[in-house]
């Protein structure tokens, strides 16, 4: 393999970065400092009128009444199950194979998450496993379901739309009704993101969550993040609990936190969620670059693509494949300049700290097998054809 490298000539191919946010920058950079120039002349630094004016652009965005914008993507998590009322003695249904803050926030309110396997195909949440570990594990006592095991009350359901796709929605809310539970979508990957019948993100559930991270296809300056519902009475408890639980202010009928969001990083969000389906389609576009490039390469058997399903609208927050021998592949890279990263290499249930769950890897295998499989490579908007091709062929003489 290190022959391989040397044959190709490391040294004179570009260097290609998982992520480049200094080429998203560029074409941005004077609207920007504009934007951010007002707001510190205004010194009006904490919520107030840019925020709002986001909050209700991302919830039209994400065809919702409500947007709360609030201090990341972890906190719209955290508050979101506040607001659903969800804390010790209660368990929520999540996919382990995700970034640690989705079951983070679950146990921070003092409940118990409750981990079932994806889906081998989209890394989702698997619905048929939902049902399954309901029909498996719990009994409906008087108006509520039970984890036998526990005695712990399953209160919600927290799909995750992984990489930029969204979860199969239908049958997971279907679920929901019949048990009377709560849905929040962890939507920090999917802003945007479709499912079919053109349902965004975030619209579907009780609550949508979304990150602002920078590494997010709408990244902000700093931490942030929202959450959206199309329900009024929730929005109104997510905006007292953003603020402490305080309304009016110094009055707490609720404990809440500091979930505030920045008035400069939603000016920064202001102006590139213009851009932003600009940015996705580039994203689209590369996907499928890569689609055709890896078939035409003739590495079946060696690596799979991600699949964009029949009417969703997938917008590769990250284009992962699965691999054969993928961490000899990922140093293979490094070397050669690419940058990949593992998305995620333990999941959730494998975790140190959920050790007393006591949850072995054969309890979600697809996620115990994913976490060893799988690879993301760059997707960025700005990356070029040149970048793409040395990307596949470096892959494809990983292979030969
Ligand atoms: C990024 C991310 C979060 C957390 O968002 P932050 O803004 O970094 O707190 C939560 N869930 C998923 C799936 C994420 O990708």
């Amino acid at each position: 393999m290190k022959q391989n490298l040397n044959r190709v000539s490391v040294s004179e191919q570009p260097a290609v970065p998982l992520l480049d946010l200094k080429a998203q920058y560029a074409q941005v950079e004077e609207e920007i400092s504009e934007a951010l120039r007002e707001v510190c002349a205004s010194q009006h630094f904490i919520l107030g009128p840019g925020v709002k004016k986001l909050e209700e652009a991302v919830a039209e965005y994400s065809q919702c009444s409500d947007g709360i914008g609030v201090s990341s993507g972890t906190d719209a998590l955290l508050v979101a199950l506040m607001a659903l009322d969800i804390g010790p003695g209660h368990e929520v249904i999540t996919t382990p194979y995700t970034f640690f803050a989705t079951g983070g926030s679950i146990t921070r309110t003092g409940a118990r998450p409750l981990f079932c396997d994806i889906d081998p195909v989209s890394y989702n949440l698997s619905p048929s496993c939902v049902s399954e570990l309901i029909s498996n594990q719990c009994e409906i006592r008087g108006d509520q379901l039970v984890n036998r095991s526990t005695g712990g009350i399953v209160k919600a359901i927290l799909p995750v739309h992984l990489y930029g796709q969204m979860a199969d929605m239908d049958p997971i809310m279907e679920t929901a009704r019949q048990y009377g539970l709560k849905v929040v979508e962890d939507a920090a990957q999917a802003i945007g993101s479709e499912y079919p019948g053109n349902r965004r993100a975030g619209s579907i559930g009780d609550i949508g969550c979304f990150s602002f991270f920078p590494s997010k296809n709408l990244g902000a300056f700093g931490d942030g993040g929202m959450c959206t519902t199309n329900d009024p009475e929730l929005a109104e408890r997510l905006r007292v609990l953003r603020v402490h639980g305080g309304k009016p202010k110094y009055h707490h009928a609720l404990i809440g936190g500091n979930f505030r969001l920045d008035a400069l990083q939603a000016a920064v969000l202001l102006v590139k969620l213009k851009y932003l389906d600009e940015w996705t389609t580039k994203r689209q576009e590369n996907a499928r670059y890569y689609d055709t490039a890896f078939q035409q390469a003739g590495l079946e058997g060696y690596i799979s693509t991600p699949q964009a399903f029949a009417g969703y609208r997938h917008i590769y927050n990250q284009y992962v494949i699965r691999v054969e021998r993928r961490d000899e592949l990922r140093a293979y890279l490094t070397e050669a300049r690419i940058g990949s990263e593992i998305y995620y290499p333990i999941p959730l249930h494998m975790q140190k700290c959920y050790d007393h769950l006591g949850y072995q890897p054969e309890d979600c295998p697809e996620s115990a097998r994913a976490a060893k499989e799988t690879l993301a490579i760059p997707i960025y908007p700005e990356l070029n054809r040149e970048q793409q091709q040395w990307v596949v062929e470096m892959i494809s003489g990983f292979y030969r």
